[in-house]
């Protein structure tokens, strides 16, 4: 696979074994070992994470793709991942990436300096951590990160929040906005849909929210029959409100049948609708639905006098009324970080290769 980068977070067991401390699943290593998420392994009695440098491909999207909804509406995001994941997701969209166990996949090479000179020249505002997750390619994230905003590039993000707080805490105080996935809102489902736990990421999201200036947001792919109930909806959505605040923006998103979960439908819309109706009536501001057409449920509106803000279909943006981030009508700040005027990436998605990088 990749470049072998030494890496912090793990520990010696009296037993011989080395303990990673990245994520809770504080995976046990002999030497020659790899982890569950396969890209952090034991090499010369040391955890190394295998993968640093590579890159499973780049494209530039909208940042609503991330999603993003309060974070530079309108601009473009250089996204990227690596191979692996710390989670088993049986309805995993990224599965050809998270499970990749093969080389092909990291076929782009890139520096953290020619990334973020790459950010530059394609005219990004922003660069993203995603197809996979972060935590485990922690050290070449934060880098990349660290490159980018050197250049006026922000950092954004994307991940399940499944990390432990020592590497919690390195990897958000590299970044300047993440999107969240709270997958469900019980532990069985994690525990049996995922092969993780749901404590974790609730303390990821508390922790973003109350001590650091990430701006955050949160989804939550609906499967149909395994966690889109009335009473679960309900009791996310108040956690939601009153853990995190009312004005941490909800992305419902449809999910469709992939990996090892084929056995479920697509998401109806009425169901993106029906969560989005019981997270506004739990009073949280801003609940968007994603992945279907639905102006009403992805445009933003003012939580004081109910004026549009920002009109959106999908990734497309119309009609904008926030001056200096307060509604144009009454005055009141709208939650996240706004310019002036809206980017025009519109819903493109360019992939791009950065080839000799
Ligand atoms: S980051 Fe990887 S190696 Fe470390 S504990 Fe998590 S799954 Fe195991």
């Amino acid at each position: 696979m990749g470049a072998s980068h030494q890496t912090r977070f793990w520990h010696r067991l009296d037993d011989g074994r080395v303990e990673c401390d990245v994520c809770p699943r504080a995976c046990r290593l002999h030497e020659g070992q790899r982890g569950f998420c396969f890209v952090r392994a034991r090499e010369g009695g040391e955890v190394v994470l295998t993968t640093y440098g590579r890159s499973s491909g780049f494209c530039v999207d909208p940042i609503e793709k991330k999603p993003l909804d309060h974070f530079l509406p309108g601009t473009s995001v250089l996204s990227f991942g690596t191979a692996g994941c710390n989670l088993g997701c049986k309805f995993c969209q990224n599965w050809d990436i998270s499970k990749s166990r093969e080389i092909d996949t990291l076929a782009d090479a890139a520096s953290p300096e020619a990334l973020a000179e790459a950010a530059v020249r394609l005219g990004c505002r922003s660069v993203a951590f995603t197809y996979n997750d972060p935590v485990i390619f922690l050290e070449y994230a934060t880098d990349v990160a660290d490159a980018c905003r050197a250049r006026g590039i922000k950092a954004v993000a994307v991940t399940a929040g499944y990390v432990s707080p020592g590497a919690r805490q390195e990897l958000f105080a590299h970044m300047d906005a993440a999107n969240v996935d709270l997958k469900a809102f019980t532990e069985p489902f994690y525990r049996n849909t995922c092969a993780g736990h749901l404590q974790p990421v609730l303390e990821t999201l508390e922790y973003l929210v109350h001590e650091t200036d990430v701006w955050v947001e949160i989804t939550t792919l609906l499967i149909p029959g395994l966690n889109d109930g009335d009473a679960e909806l309900d009791e996310l959505t108040s956690w939601v409100g009153e853990r995190l605040g009312p004005a941490v923006p909800l992305h419902f998103t449809a999910f469709h049948p992939d990996w090892k979960l084929r056995d479920r439908p697509h998401t109806p819309a009425t169901t993106l609708r029906r969560a989005r109706e019981i997270g506004l009536a739990n009073r949280l501001r801003y609940v968007y639905t994603g992945n279907v057409h639905d102006r009403e449920g992805q445009s933003t509106y003012c939580h004081a006098c109910g004026a549009l803000l920002i009109e959106r279909d999908w990734y497309e943006l119309g009609a904008w009324s926030l001056t200096d981030g307060r509604c144009a009508s009454c005055g009141e700040p709208c939650a996240g970080v706004f310019e002036e005027r809206p980017g025009t990436w519109g819903a493109r998605r360019l992939p791009v290769r950065l080839a000799g990088a």
